[in-house]
C-alpha cells in the first residue's frame, strides 16, 4: 500500500484496545491517528490516562495523543473496538451509521444476521454479508471469543475433510482473558474457578455461526452438537482447551496431523501482513503445548495443537492452545481488517 489507512481505536485504554496498539505500532499498511474512550479518559493524554501494562513501553506516536468521547466524529478510515460489551452495541452502531468500518472484539454484534463474526482462516466467505447491512457506507465485522478462536481453527481441516458430529471441549483460560484488572489475586492465585460469565454459551453458539454456510445471504448453523466448560486458571495470557470430538468418516492419526500441518488458507496466500506463514502447528511432545511455551508461535498468531489420541468416548481427543489477547482478540481483528483491505471493503474514507 502506498499511503497507509487511518486507523481510529475505541476503548483505547483497556486490555484489548492497549494490544491494538502494540500490534499496530509498526503496522505497513495501518496509523493509529485517534483513540477513544470513556467519559473518565477522554481529554487526557494517552500516556497519562492508561494504566499501560505491557511489558514495552508506550509507543511514542500515541503517548500524546488526546483521548477523545466515542462519537462518531473521529478523523480516521476506519475503527476498531475494544469496547466493554455493556457499551459496545450502540457506540458501534452509532460509528456504522456515520460510515465508519467497524472492526469489533465485542460481543454485542455478533449474532447479527448480516454481520460477519469471521476468523480468515475459518470462513471469510462470510465478509459477503456486509452487503445485506443496513448502514448506508459503514459496516461491522466482529472476531469470535477468545476461547471460540483457538477451538476453530483446529476444528476447520477437520470438519472440511471428514466432518464433525459432536464437540466437546474443557477450557484452561488465562486471567488476561478477564480485562483489567480481572479476576482478584486472592480469587485466583493457587486456585481454578470453574465458572466465566457466559463463556460456554458463546463458545458453543459462535462455533455453530463459523462453522455454518453462507447460502443466499443468510448463514446457516453448523448442525453440530457442541458442549463446552469453561475454566479461569492462574496464567498470565494463552487459553489451553481439551477437545474430544465425534466425526461423520473415519479419519486417521496420521491424516489429522497432516490436515493440521499442511492446513493454509486465504490469508496466508495473499500474505496478509499479519497473517502467520503456518497457522496450525502440531507438536509430538506428549507434554506440549503449553501456554508457557507456545503461546507466542508466529508473534502469538498461530495456533498450537497436540496429544492428538483415540478417545474412548468419541473418536478423538486433543489440546488446543492460542494466545487470547492476540489470536484471539486484538490480532484477529487486524488480521480481519487486513483481508477487508484486499477484498477492497477498507479504503481511504472521504466525508
Ligand atoms: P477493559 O480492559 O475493561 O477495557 C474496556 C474499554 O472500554 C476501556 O478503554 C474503557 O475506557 C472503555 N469504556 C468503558 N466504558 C465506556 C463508556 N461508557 N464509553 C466509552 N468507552 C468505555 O476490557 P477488555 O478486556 O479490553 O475487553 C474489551 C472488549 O473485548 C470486551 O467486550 C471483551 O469482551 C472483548 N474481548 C476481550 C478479550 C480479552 O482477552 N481481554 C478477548 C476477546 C474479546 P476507560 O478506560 O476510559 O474506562
Amino acid at each position: 500500500m502506498k499511503k497507509k489507512l487511518r486507523v481510529g481505536i475505541l476503548g483505547a485504554t483497556g486490555a484489548v484496545g492497549q494490544k491494538f496498539i502494540q500490534l499496530l505500532a509498526h503496522h505497513p499498511w495501518f496509523e493509529i491517528v485517534e483513540l477513544a474512550a470513556s467519559e473518565r479518559s477522554a481529554g487526557k493524554k494517552y500516556g497519562e490516562a492508561v494504566q499501560w501494562f505491557a511489558p514495552t513501553p508506550i509507543p511514542k506516536a500515541v503517548t500524546d495523543l488526546t483521548i477523545k468521547p466515542c462519537v462518531p466524529k473521529l478523523n480516521c478510515d476506519f475503527v476498531f473496538s475494544g469496547l466493554d460489551a455493556a457499551v459496545a452495541g450502540e457506540i458501534e452502531s452509532a460509528f456504522a451509521e456515520a460510515g465508519y468500518p467497524v472492526i469489533s472484539n465485542s460481543r454485542n454484534h455478533r449474532f447479527d444476521p448480516d454481520v460477519p463474526l469471521l476468523i480468515p482462516e475459518v470462513n471469510p466467505d462470510h465478509l459477503e454479508l456486509i452487503q445485506y447491512q443496513r448502514y448506508k457506507s459503514g459496516f461491522i465485522v466482529t472476531n469470535p471469543n477468545c476461547a471460540a478462536l483457538g477451538l476453530l481453527m483446529a476444528l476447520k481441516p477437520i470438519h472440511d475433510r471428514w466432518g464433525l458430529e459432536k464437540v466437546s471441549v474443557v477450557t484452561f483460560q488465562a486471567v488476561s482473558g478477564a480485562g483489567y484488572p480481572g479476576v482478584a489475586s486472592l480469587d485466583i492465585l493457587d486456585n481454578v474457578i470453574p465458572f466465566i460469565g457466559g463463556e460456554e454459551q458463546k463458545v458453543e453458539t459462535e462455533s455453530l455461526k463459523i462453522l455454518g454456510k453462507l447460502v443466499n445471504g443468510e448463514v446457516q448453523l453448523a448442525s453440530i452438537v457442541f458442549s463446552a466448560q469453561c475454566n479461569r486458571v492462574p496464567v498470565v495470557d494463552g487459553h489451553l482447551e481439551c477437545v474430544s470430538v465425534q466425526l461423520k468418516e473415519a479419519a486417521t492419526e496420521t491424516d489429522i496431523v497432516n490436515g493440521w500441518q499442511t492446513f493454509t488458507a486465504e490469508s496466508q496466500h495473499l500474505q496478509l501482513p499479519s497473517a502467520p506463514q503456518q497457522p496450525i502447528y502440531y507438536f509430538d511432545h506428549e507434554k506440549y503445548p503449553q501456554p508457557k511455551l507456545h503461546r507466542d508461535l508466529e508473534n502469538g498468531m498461530a495456533v498450537s495443537t497436540g496429544r492428538l489420541r483415540k478417545c474412548p468416548v468419541l473418536d478423538y481427543k486433543f489440546v488446543v492452545l492460542s494466545h487470547n489477547t492476540i489470536r484471539g482478540a486484538a490480532g484477529c481483528a487486524i488480521l480481519n481488517a487486513e483481508l477487508l483491505v484486499q477484498k477492497g471493503y477498507l479504503k481511504e474514507r472521504t466525508i
